[in-house]
């Protein structure tokens, strides 16, 4: 007969309560999250669904799934829920238990993105667009995607062509230097 521990199977949901302090057994999977989510028509899951991977204590789906990076933090979700679930602030925690426990998302591209992302605000406290781009598609050896937006970008002034650091560079680096505590290895 299959031997169930219940402190295993609840360990996930629980650890997720700890760390966030949302109750996500509350979730009714109604919906109302996913259908407000600026970033969910592009997915494969949707945020209830990674409630529910929560609620079933499916940590692996939960944590290799491309939703926790490209979630914008928008806070849509948590507004709308009839349940009080703060769907962002699980989100928050799943991403730094990624982390903390070298979980990969899914998608190669997720990770590229994230990383130059914060390695962009490490260095200037904001993004450099044009950098970010082309570091990007270099790492997607695809270098000459999107090029041909280039010329209208710069004319109407959405990017620069070069970076500006923002004056207290200093706080943002302590920041990054205070959240390695939260982050083991
Ligand atoms: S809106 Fe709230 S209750 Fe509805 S599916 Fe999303 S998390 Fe669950
Ligand atoms: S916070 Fe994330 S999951 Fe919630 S609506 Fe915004 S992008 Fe979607």
């Amino acid at each position: 007969m299959l031997q169930v521990d219940s402190e295993q199977v609840h360990n996930f949901k629980n650890r997720i309560l700890q760390l966030s302090d949302v109750d996500v057994t509350r979730c009714i999977q109604c919906g109302k999250c996913s259908a407000g989510c600026p970033v969910a028509p592009d997915m494969e899951e949707m945020p209830n669904q990674i409630m529910r991977y929560i609620q079933l204590n499916l940590k692996e789906k939960a944590l290799t799934s491309p939703m926790v990076w490209v979630c914008a933090s928008c806070v849509t979700c948590s507004a709308r829920c009839p349940e009080g679930v703060n769907i962002a602030r699980v989100m928050n925690v799943l991403r730094r238990l990624c982390i903390e426990e070298g979980y990969q998302p899914g998608q190669e591209q997720v990770n590229a993105f994230n990383s130059l992302f914060f390695d962009n605000i490490k260095k200037y406290g904001r993004i450099y667009e044009l950098g970010l781009i082309v570091q990007y598609n270099m790492k997607m050896m695809t270098p000459f995607k999107d090029i041909g937006l280039f010329p209208d970008m710069v004319r109407k002034g959405k990017i620069s062509l070069l970076p500006h650091r923002i004056k207290d560079i200093g706080s943002i680096r302590e920041l990054f230097q205070k959240s390695k505590r939260f982050i083991k290895g």
